[in-house]
């Protein structure tokens, strides 16, 4: 069933279904703003933020956003700055380089099968103690 939503941008309430939180208007309008930006990158690959913003009118934290959701790609060498939010190092487009994605992807995978473990070893009557050491070592890591 449809959710009631304000809207992201213009705060009208809408039916809210699925995806970004933008009623029907605003949200062709993003999709063509979005469309503009792709555009200007493409004849323009090496333009700043400020000058991608200032060419299509649309708001730089909204093209920060689509980097963010890998909707955009930063160009090799382009200005455009977007960083890993692990280490700094500058990348193309998501929240973290590569490296980082994997240790991240790891250390999920590890602490899931550590936990398969512990269940299958002592089923679910896993004692608030243990709960304590297995923090206790996560934490010393
Ligand atoms: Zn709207
Ligand atoms: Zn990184």
């Amino acid at each position: 069933m449809p959710e009631i939503r304000y809207c992201r941008e213009c705060r009208r309430i809408f039916h809210y279904v699925t995806g970004p939180v933008l009623c029907d208007s605003c949200r062709k309008i993003e999709e063509e703003e979005f469309d503009k930006v792709r555009n200007f990158l493409k004849d323009y690959p090496g333009a700043n933020m400020q000058e991608v913003s200032d060419a299509t009118g649309v708001k730089s934290s909204k093209i920060y956003r689509w980097l963010k959701q890998e909707r955009l790609e930063v160009s090799e060498g382009s200005p455009v700055a977007l960083n890993c939010e692990k280490c700094g190092i500058r990348i193309r487009s998501g929240r973290f380089c590569v490296e980082c994605s994997k240790i991240l992807a790891k250390e999920m995978m590890q602490a899931r099968s550590e936990l398969q473990q512990r269940l299958q070893k002592g089923g679910l009557s896993v004692g608030k103690d243990e709960f304590g050491l297995y923090y206790k070592h996560r934490n010393d890591d």
